[in-house]
């Protein structure tokens, strides 16, 4: 027996917008999602740090058939190419049939997250412990890193020019490290104070021995003298070399399904690897594009995008005009007609911390890949707020290929606020918007995402790439 809609519902059907939620998705889709995400976390397990993530997206994209990019070479349509800069940002580029001559499509993610980095003179000795100084990178709760296994990854390069890579805490058998913290028995002043307070930057002291080296003459600092002689032998460094070094400190667990559903991932680095992966396996699948499509992964987001492998470097708008030197277009004829999906989380709306969020405008766990038309902070500050026009045609790309998305802003107004890359890629006169995967506990050591989130984005950088 079929139910006959009143007119009132009829009209509310054809007026009332009634956003998607998790309970539309079909079960193909989520099967879909569960095997998109096997691939996720094996990238992100891979990629703690930016260096990481370059390696496995160029081999990635190596076995994928792309070549290194030479500038002097002719490219076709089809043809697929890499350019990695500093070994800490990677563009892969599909050609297009039209080259960049209509503009490029650009998907562009971060693939640095935050963490805490060593300081220049890093290793001390004090009550026969030996710790690390270190100053943290990007924005933390610092209270979250405390008593949790901390693995050291990175790189050091001696006198000599050699480069050691260091990666120290990730297997089961090997030792980690970690930064202390107060009991509770003897913390009643440390609790009463305003969070920032009860503990500071300085405070973040890596704990990496306690044990003084063997066989001394004398007492001085034997238990530093113990952890360089462990480190000469491992890496033949000496304490001098921790000068030029890029030494980070990163959650030593791996990504894990969440839930007795197993429908979400917690891990270390969804933000911004969670946009990265799907970018860069949307790059790798798309064939046959009309324009070049460009997946850029770049680093220094969350320290503000400075610095040559930041977005507010000149690199990837060099890579534009070599494209469209090319095809026999001023490159930045090509930026100003490129369009580009700048490929950010954003925060989901936690049930648990409800009054930061405003629940008309966020975005949720599971209800889809999230647009942001604008990010900033009080009155719409340090960001580049959509036009309608390119919304409007992003809407229109991801309702037409039936893709599950949502709209979100950064929590309540004037409660404070971020930022992402979309500002700069504007300023090249380039239309841009925020698409992204919602998260749960964003900056933690921790974040949570929804595997159908994370597979929707990919259908979303996919068909952009495609159109
Ligand atoms: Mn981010
Ligand atoms: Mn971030």
């Amino acid at each position: 027996m079929s139910e006959e809609k009143t007119k009132t519902a009829l009209l509310r059907e054809n007026l009332m917008n009634e956003p998607k939620t998790v309970k539309d998705l079909f079960a193909e889709e989520i099967a879909q999602a569960d095997a998109f995400c096997e691939g996720y976390k094996t990238f992100l397990n891979a990629s703690p740090v930016e260096r990481e993530a370059v390696a496995y997206t160029t081999a990635a994209a190596q076995a994928a058939g792309f070549t290194a990019y030479d500038p002097a070479a002719a490219y076709q349509p089809g043809d697929k190419v890499y350019i990695v800069n500093r070994d800490k940002a990677i563009a892969l580029a599909v050609i297009g049939k039209n080259g960049v001559k209509n503009g490029a499509r650009l998907a562009i993610a971060h693939i640095d997250s935050p963490r805490i980095d060593l300081k220049p003179n890093p290793l001390y000795e004090s009550n026969h412990l030996a710790l690390f100084k270190t100053h943290y990178y990007g924005g933390l709760k610092k209270y979250q890193w405390t008593a949790i296994p901390l693995t050291l990854h990175g790189v050091i390069v001696k006198l000599d020019g050699t480069r050691v890579e260091v990666k120290w805490g990730d297997e089961a058998d090997e030792s980690c490290f970690c930064v202390t913290d107060l009991l509770p028995h003897l913390a009643q002043e440390q609790v009463t104070k305003p969070m920032a307070k009860a503990f500071t930057g300085e405070d973040l002291n890596v704990l990496v021995g306690s044990r003084p080296y063997a066989d001394a003459e004398d007492d001085k600092e034997l238990v530093k003298l113990n952890v360089m002689s462990i480190l000469h032998e491992k890496y033949g460094i000496t304490e001098g070399d921790f000068l030029s070094a890029e030494l980070c400190l990163v959650p030593s667990f791996k990504a894990k399904d969440i839930g007795f559903d197993r429908s979400m991932i917690g891990g270390y680095g969804h933000d911004d690897k969670v946009c990265a992966y799907p970018a860069l396996m949307a790059a790798l699948d798309a064939k046959d594009v009309e324009n070049t499509c460009v997946t850029y992964l770049t680093d220094k987001e969350e320290i503000g995008s400075d610095g040559n492998t930041g977005m507010q470097s000149d690199f990837l708008r060099y890579f534009i005009y070599d494209l469209a030197k090319q095809d026999g277009v001023e490159g930045y004829r090509a930026l100003s007609q490129s369009t580009c999906l700048s490929a950010d989380v954003n925060a989901a709306f936690d049930p648990t911390y409800a009054a930061a969020f405003e629940a008309k405008n966020s975005c949720y766990l599971g209800n889809g890949v999230v647009i942001s038309k604008y990010t900033g902070h009080g009155g719409k500050y340090d960001t580049s707020d959509a036009s309608a026009e390119y919304m409007g045609a992003v809407r229109a790309l991801l309702e037409n290929n039936h893709i599950q998305w949502q709209i979100g802003e950064l929590g309540r107004v004037d409660l404070g606020g971020g930022g992402t890359i979309a500002k700069y890629v504007a300023n090249m006169n380039v239309d841009v918007i925020d698409l992204g995967v919602p998260v749960l506990s964003m900056h933690a050591p921790f974040e949570i995402v929804s595997k159908t989130d994370v597979y929707m984005a990919y259908r979303a950088f996919y068909e952009f790439f495609m159109q």
